[in-house]
């Protein structure tokens, strides 16, 4: 499975650069959190959790495109499974 790996990257708050978890607010930057890494010292905003839903949905949408199921989908994204359900009626409509 391809690029599911990339998910925690926005539902949890790890380095984007070196994967470290040791990472801690940084002030605020255009209204968005800044981050820095105390492993790599990268610095970077936080992605807003808009848009982690939208890359999250999109990557359910790409999952059943590719014919998963909904149980597969859940494991893979960790979104619940009423959520996915209800993008397959959004869809279906
Ligand atoms: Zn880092």
């Amino acid at each position: 499975m391809k690029s599911v790996g990339l998910f925690m990257v926005y539902t949890q708050h790890f380095c984007a650069k070196c994967g470290s978890d040791q990472i801690r607010r940084n002030g605020h930057s255009q209204g968005h959190a800044r981050y820095q890494c105390k492993a790599c010292r990268h610095q970077a905003r936080f992605v807003p959790a808009a848009v982690a839903k939208a890359v999250q949905y999109e990557q359910v949408d790409l999952l059943l495109g590719e014919r998963n199921s909904q149980r597969s989908i859940v494991r893979l994204t960790g979104i619940a499974r009423m959520t996915i359900a209800s993008r397959i009626k959004k869809k279906q409509a």
